[in-house]
């Protein structure tokens, strides 16, 4: 029997989905590209975006049919970031709709509608919880692992809080060994995700160790094993930035310079409506440190631009800041209220023209920015992890070390997945290009 699925999130839903594909695995099923071959098709969604409801429905609806055209006994789930108010919602249309946290019931729910699994149900008693699910990576070279559930901090514009619940920390046992057998296995690269990573174990009362001593111990074992990886962690929240951890990324190698550091506004009023806890003076000291500490990091922000209460006074603020700081990316959001998030009560009164507007004109300032920095990469070498394959096959796509997308013409040899020396030959705002070095 075959199962289908389909991402519609961030890094988070695509670490859930690995669980979730490797417990439909571990009951037998294989999975398939095709929606039509297969018994069981599910969503992993962040179903707090308007934009992401839309396609569930229109996935949903397209299944519904299927199901009504083929006479199949097709089973359909949906989970992720899914508010509870919602679910009821969601279950007029799907068969399920689970808590990723309630992952191990999964075959309860499918035996509930008198589907036999194809495996040996004795496979279920391996189940543990959701964290000791052994995920189904994407490839063999890039793994995120996810280090926290849920968070604290409860932004205006943010319904994590509500759909994934209260901070929870995975315990960093399981996180370094399998951080470990990644590294052991020859992944290239490693993802530690959480909702606020510098606030991990705080929730354990003293009995787990920070952030920092997790990084520490991945480090030590990282450096020691000989193996050619890095390991990159997202988001840290500015509020609970501390540089202790600038310098463990200093001292390992195998922890990538690469800080992703969301400001989401250059405006204290805005900051302080969006309950981010820190201001613009206080986010600036940081970056100076960042920039002392690790001189060759790359920097990445989130921004959202047309936040209720956003003035064009506001705006220049956050534009300012984008010309200062200087980041190599900046993931820019348009403002849209999320059911469940506190500000969806609050009037939406930036008409959605001026937001774009506003959007391309921090854009603009992005690509100018970061064009200045790609052009002191001319003619370098440097270490590009190769990660796939253009449509035509001709050009790798990869990234360096901070994460700046980089093209390289493609030899004799399939390298994707491998660390290669790359001498750039060709920059451009966001993106460079070069040639395979010996
Ligand atoms: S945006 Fe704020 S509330 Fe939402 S997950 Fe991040 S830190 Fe938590």
């Amino acid at each position: 029997m075959k199962y289908h699925i389909v991402v519609l999130g961030c890094q988070m839903n695509i670490s859930d989905s690995e669980r979730v594909r490797a417990l439909f695995e571990k009951l037998g099923y294989t999975f398939t590209e095709s929606e039509d071959e297969a018994d069981i098709l599910g969503v992993i969604a962040c179903s707090v975006r308007q934009r992401a409801i839309d396609k569930v429905y229109a996935r949903i609806h397209k299944w519904n049919k299927m199901k009504r055209k083929q006479e199949r006994n097709i089973l359909t789930f949906l989970s992720g970031c899914v508010l509870e108010s919602d679910e009821k919602k969601f279950l007029k249309t799907f068969d399920f709709v689970f808590k990723m946290g309630d992952l191990d019931k999964l075959p309860d729910l499918i035996s509930n509608y008198g589907v036999t699994m194809p495996g040996n149900l004795k496979n279920r008693n391996n189940l543990t919880d959701f964290w000791h699910i052994d995920p189904q990576y994407a490839n063999n070279f890039d793994a995120y692992v996810p280090i926290q559930n849920g968070c604290n901090n409860f932004c205006t514009y943010c319904a994590v809080p509500y759909t994934r619940g209260r901070e929870l920390s995975r315990s960093s046992q399981d996180i370094i060994s399998e951080v470990k057998s990644l590294i052991d296995r020859g992944y290239k690269q490693i993802t530690l995700l959480g909702q606020n990573v510098n606030s991990y174990g705080s929730d354990k009362n003293g009995e787990e160790i920070s952030f920092n001593q997790l990084l520490t111990k991945i480090g030590e074992y990282g450096d020691s094993s000989g193996k050619e990886f890095l390991l990159y962690f997202t988001a840290p929240h500015p509020k609970d930035f501390n540089e202790d951890l600038l310098y463990t990324i200093k001292k390992y190698k195998c922890l990538a310079n690469w800080v992703h550091f969301p400001i989401q506004s250059g405006d204290n009023q805005i900051l302080k409506k969006m309950n981010r806890n820190y201001t613009v003076e206080e986010y600036e000291k940081s970056v100076n440190k960042i920039r002392e500490i690790l001189p060759e990091a790359t920097l990445f922000t989130d921004i959202i631009v047309g936040f209720t209460g956003e003035t064009e006074e506001a705006f220049l603020n956050t534009k300012k800041a984008m010309e200062k700081f200087l980041y190599n990316m900046a993931y820019i959001a348009i403002y849209s209220p999320r059911p469940g998030a506190q500000s969806h009560k609050w009037d939406d009164d930036v008409p959605l023209e001026e937001k774009k507007e506003r959007l391309h004109r921090l854009s603009d300032v992005m690509q100018e920015k970061s064009l200045e920095y790609n052009k002191n990469l001319l003619g370098k070498n440097m270490r590009i992890l190769l990660t796939s394959l253009d449509r035509k096959g001709e050009y790798y796509q990869g990234v360096t070390e901070g994460k700046i997308v980089t093209r390289v013409k493609k030899g004799e040899e399939n390298l994707v997945g491998q660390f290669v020396n790359v001498k750039i030959s060709e920059i451009a705002p966001m993106s460079i290009e070069g040639v395979l070095v010996e």
